[in-house]
């Protein structure tokens, strides 16, 4: 019966006595074969190129965490609401019953994963922690990159606290576990830090973008699928040394699979389902390691999915940079970046040529609304309007591509945009302080993750962050 497959209920464990208050324990960095971290520390605030880049002082007052709990986040990545309801998810629909759910939050722009992976960590949305994307143009025309050339630049890139660094400042302990890698750039402060090449073998790695191995659809599938199932491996291999009170893990094989398959395709239900059925694994794990708490699970996903036309590129890939034959034309020097596959930033030299530029941008086939500054008709709206523009790392038109076509990669599915097929999200919050009255879900965005996780954890969240993000629970 299915029932066998659902996630005990651990947080119903016996109340002893109250413990003695907890030593910071030192940061510890694992090193093993399959097991490696990235950074153990928070870098170097010192970077002469860029003083707006400093990461925020985390010196905050610090009040006692709460000894009981702990949060496991789990982001299942690419994981539109309406599929989630097609497929068979037994232990999702526990969450649900026992705890909170929405079908109807939101994930901050662009809907891409680094973005909203640092809005989790930040509780903030884009216009607030600077991950717009993973290229910017400085306002001297500089090309910049916020997701590296190292991991610890591209961390400091992040300007405001991260939920791993503020548990740390109250002695909890923190790890990140990351599918693609940069998810990583929001980790700042986490004790463990692991993910990317380092930690999958090469044989489910190095093709991780093909839509077929060896020409098969079905070991495509079952090897991205994989991935999630390694992912969790690591997680209990670096739980066996260091047990974590805050955990936020990316099951991202979804994402793979409805990039390459469509997320219209029945492989990308079958991921979705596969992925349910590993979440009583990757709880007990985190309980197992660390017995005492009450565990409490946050999942979510870092954005939705829209069906795309592989057969209409409009630029192919070309290291993330593009530039547009319209403009070229008309003399105008700008620079364009993906954000995901369905939005695109455009950077003007000039600033008088933005009107221009987004005129001519609008009239592209493959464009279905921009966002601008600029007085142009039938602009969707203004361009802070999305969230989208850090000070320094903003361009002057945002475009929206449409779904007939795909940007720059071949991909069957793609996000990006603000539209609701990749915008909204479901959300599960589960654990002893949730319950239907005390979640507030209303309007939930991916910038309340990480307030709602500090706090359970008994930290306040308004107090540590400099965000705008606020905990979905009520007082
Ligand atoms: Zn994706």
């Amino acid at each position: 019966m299915l029932r066998d497959l659902l996630i005990p209920a651990p947080w119903r464990r016996p109340r002893g006595p109250a413990r003695p208050a907890r030593h910071r324990p030192a940061p510890v960095c694992l090193a093993s074969a399959i097991v490696v971290v990235f950074a153990c520390s928070r870098p170097a605030p010192d970077d002469p190129e860029s003083p707006a880049d400093e990461p925020a002082d985390v010196g905050h007052d610090t009040q006692p965490a709460d000894e009981d709990a702990a949060v496991l986040i789990i982001a299942i990545d690419g994981l539109r609401p309406a599929d989630a309801a097609r497929a068979d998810t037994p232990n999702l629909d526990r969450l649900a019953d026992e705890g909170a759910f929405t079908g109807e939050a939101e994930a901050v722009m662009p809907t891409i994963t680094r973005t909203n992976f640092v809005s989790f960590a930040t509780g903030g949305f884009a216009d607030e922690h600077g991950v717009v994307g993973n290229q910017f143009k400085t306002d001297d025309w500089e090309e910049r990159v916020t997701d590296g050339p190292t991991l610890e630049e591209a961390q400091a890139s992040v300007p405001v606290p991260t939920i791993f660094e503020v548990a740390e400042e109250h002695g909890l302990r923190a790890g990140m576990f990351a599918m693609k890698g940069y998810e990583l750039v929001g980790a700042r402060g986490a004790t463990v830090q692991l993910g990317g090449g380092e930690v999958f073998p090469d044989e489910i790695w190095d093709d991780r973008y093909n839509p077929q191995d060896g020409g098969s659809v079905e070991e495509a599938v079952s090897r991205r699928l994989r991935k999630n199932e390694v992912l969790v491996d690591v997680l209990a291999e670096s739980l066996e040394t260091q047990p974590l009170d805050l955990i936020l893990i990316n099951l991202g094989a979804t994402d793979y699979i409805a990039h390459q398959q469509g997320p219209e395709s029945e492989h990308y239900i079958h991921a979705i389902e596969k992925t349910d059925a590993l979440l009583p694994r990757v709880l007990e794990l985190a309980r197992a390691a660390n017995p005492d708490r009450a565990w409490h699970v946050l999942v979510g996903t870092d954005h939705g999915f829209s069906a795309t036309d592989r057969d209409q590129l409009v630029v192919p890939h070309l290291e993330g940079i593009f530039e547009v034959e319209a403009l070229d034309e008309a003399g105008i020097e700008h620079r364009i970046y993906q954000r995901g596959g369905r939005a695109a930033e455009l950077y003007v030299r000039d600033d008088a040529d933005a009107a221009a530029a987004a005129e001519l941008l609008q009239d592209r086939p493959w464009v279905r609304a921009i966002y601008t500054d600029a007085d142009v008709d039938g602009r969707a709206g203004d361009y802070d309007d999305l969230r989208v523009g850090y000070e320094g790392r903003r361009g002057a038109v945002y475009v929206i591509t449409d779904p007939d076509y795909a940007f720059a990669f071949p991909n069957a599915g793609q996000h990006g945009s603000d539209e609701p097929k990749d915008r909204t999200i479901p959300m599960w919050l589960w654990g002893e302080a949730i319950d239907g009255t005390s979640a507030d879900l209303d309007g939930a965005t991916n910038a309340d993750i990480g307030p709602t996780a500090l706090t359970i954890l008994g930290i306040e969240p308004d107090e540590a962050l400099e965000t705008s993000g606020r905990s979905l629970l009520t007082p």
